[in-house]
């Protein structure tokens, strides 16, 4: 049987954004409430992605780590899941300088990623228009979801999807 591809997917954002609960989602198709937000976890996950058989290594940050830490999980991963909250204006700010650092990490190659704004379920809160999602994201030249861990909406699994796609692709013309 021909080898599975790897994939290196990194996930990012501030402490507190969703980012196990969105990795945890994509995993088991379930959503706990409460993780240890110091923790960062890695998980190796078999999936079909256009009848190829990919093996996704999942880096779940803590979202906490200092400079150095920072830069070894950017050089790490070969695809960035961006994620902010969408009740949370700061978390999405944020992201502007962590794009920046991949950029100058990742260069000269393009850096592959995809922007989360999660926790649509609590639209009454927003601070961060589905408009300005979208902008940053073509400001990033990526593709932007917004999406619940909670609820499922936003379909996490082909955000991801997508994400190793675009990594491929990128692979293969490189
Ligand atoms: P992390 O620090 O980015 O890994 O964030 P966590 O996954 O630990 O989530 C932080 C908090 O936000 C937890 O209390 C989660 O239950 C909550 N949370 C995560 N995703 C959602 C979501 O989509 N909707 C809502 N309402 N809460 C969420
Ligand atoms: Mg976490």
């Amino acid at each position: 049987m021909a080898k599975s591809a790897e994939v290196k997917l990194a996930v990012f954002g501030k402490a507190g954004v969703g980012k196990s609960a969105i990795v945890v989602r994509f995993l088991t198709k379930r959503f706990i409430w409460e993780y240890d937000p110091t923790l960062e976890s890695t998980y190796r996950h078999q999936a079909t992605i256009d009848d190829e058989a990919v093996t996704m290594e999942l880096l779940d940050t803590a979202g906490q780590e200092d400079a150095i830490q920072r830069e070894s999980h950017m050089r790490w991963g070969d695809g960035f899941v961006l994620v902010y909250d969408i009740t949370d204006r700061v978390s999405f700010e944020e992201l502007v300088s962590l794009k920046n650092a991949l950029d100058e990490i990742k260069k000269p190659k393009n850096v592959t990623l995809i922007l989360m704004g999660n926790k649509a379920d609590l639209d009454h809160s927003r601070q961060v228009t589905v408009e300005e999602g979208e902008k940053l994201a073509t400001e990033m030249a990526c593709a932007f979801y917004e999406c619940s861990a909670c609820t499922g909406e936003g379909n996490i699994n082909e955000s991801f999807y997508e994400l190793c796609r675009e990594v491929r692709r990128r692979k293969m013309i490189q």
